[in-house]
């Protein structure tokens, strides 16, 4: 049986007056993540950790930005296309970890939702997405409010 494991991490800056979207929730607040696509930073992180442990490359490679149908997209929808892929190679997921950091708002009352919702966009039972959020204490972009970052490690095992 082969395993897997796979890391990601994506960054995002904010702008005033965008939707804040987080693994697939909207997160009300007065500033949203500037992209091409809906900005779901967390969600990219987690395709890229999906990709890299089957080394198929990164999220860029797969949905170019250049390419005008990726134009605002739900990221849900680039993660169950990446889920289909990783599963057309005779891979499952095992388990998801992702952390997010940024300094407001506070995400806890969130996290449950988003775990549910990467849970069924995925396939896979709600006890194997793990959504961590933390603050950087005031420090760098995430800390001065700039930008939101997310990293996002995945274990999967050969079907
Ligand atoms: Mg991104």
């Amino acid at each position: 049986m082969d395993i897997r494991v796979g890391c990601g991490y994506d960054v995002h800056a904010l702008a005033e007056g965008l939707r804040l979207v987080l693994c697939g929730v909207e997160v009300p607040h007065t500033k949203g993540c500037v992209a091409h696509s809906d900005g779901d930073v967390a969600i990219h992180a987690i395709c890229d950790a999906l990709l890299g442990a089957l080394a198929l490359g990164d999220i860029g490679k797969l949905f170019p930005d250049s390419d005008a149908k990726y134009k605002g997209i739900d990221s849900t929808l680039l993660l169950n296309e990446v889920v289909e892929l990783i599963r057309s190679k005779g891979y499952s997921i095992n388990n998801i970890d992702c952390t997010i950091a940024m300094q407001r708002p506070k995400l806890r009352p969130y996290i449950d939702t988003m775990r549910a919702r990467l849970a069924e966009v995925m396939g896979i039972a709600v006890e194997r997405v793990s959504i961590k959020a933390t603050t950087t204490e005031h420090l760098g972009f995430e800390g001065r409010e700039e930008g939101v970052s997310a990293t996002a490690v995945v274990l999967l095992i050969e079907a």
